[in-house]
């Protein structure tokens, strides 16, 4: 048996916790790889927003869904995610139940245009707030640029003083591979 590569691990615990109906939000489009994933994973009754600051990614996401017939489950907003919050509807906060953060830059992209450590945290102490009890918040982290290894110190800092009773951290990472290879942090916001 082989274990899983980071991503293909954050996809299989987005489809153990996601069930047709719910709500769940990607903070990062990007080329819209995990929007597409989200929108099988809530079903025809549920709903995927999609952030990205740039619409270059959000076309790309456009593109990838209306290919998978998929658009109509989700809502595309051209902001940062560290407005995330304030854009989802009451109904829809009830039902949230997963979000993800694949950091970093637009694969093919321009690299300066970057995820940034302050906003990073903001968006994920925002959601970590109206996610569900039970739910999922998913963090792909890649320190293998300037940017991304102060997100990776400040991340850790965030996690490792999160109360344990209401959030519980995992961290998945290959500790031998060579060139910095991204890990994933999973927040478990903890049912009463
Ligand atoms: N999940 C994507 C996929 O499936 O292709 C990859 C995401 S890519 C690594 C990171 C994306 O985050 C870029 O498209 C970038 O424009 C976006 N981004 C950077 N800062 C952002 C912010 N504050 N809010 C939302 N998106 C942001």
């Amino acid at each position: 048996m082989t274990m899983p590569d980071v991503l293909t691990f954050a996809k299989e615990w987005m489809e153990r916790v996601l069930e047709n109906g719910d709500t769940a939000i990607d903070a990062t489009a990007g080329t819209g790889r995990d929007t597409l994933h989200l929108a099988h994973c809530v079903g025809s009754g549920g709903h995927v927003f999609s952030f990205d600051i740039q619409t270059e990614a959000l076309e790309q996401t456009k593109q990838r869904l209306d290919k998978h017939l998929l658009y109509e489950r989700t809502t595309l907003i051209n902001k940062g995610h560290e407005h995330a919050a304030a854009q989802i509807p009451a109904d829809h906060r009830k039902k949230l139940k997963a979000a993800v953060f694949n950091l970093g830059y637009l694969p093919g992209g321009n690299k300066t245009i970057t995820t940034r450590t302050e906003t990073t945290i903001q968006a994920i102490s925002q959601l970590l707030d109206i996610i569900k009890p039970g739910g999922l918040l998913f963090v792909v982290v890649y320190p293998g640029h300037p940017e991304g290894r102060m997100e990776k110190d400040k991340l850790e800092e965030y996690a490792a003083a999160l109360p344990q009773r209401d959030i519980q951290v995992l961290r998945y990472e290959f500790m031998n591979q060579v060139n910095h290879p991204p890990f994933l942090f999973i927040f478990d916001k903890r049912q009463e």
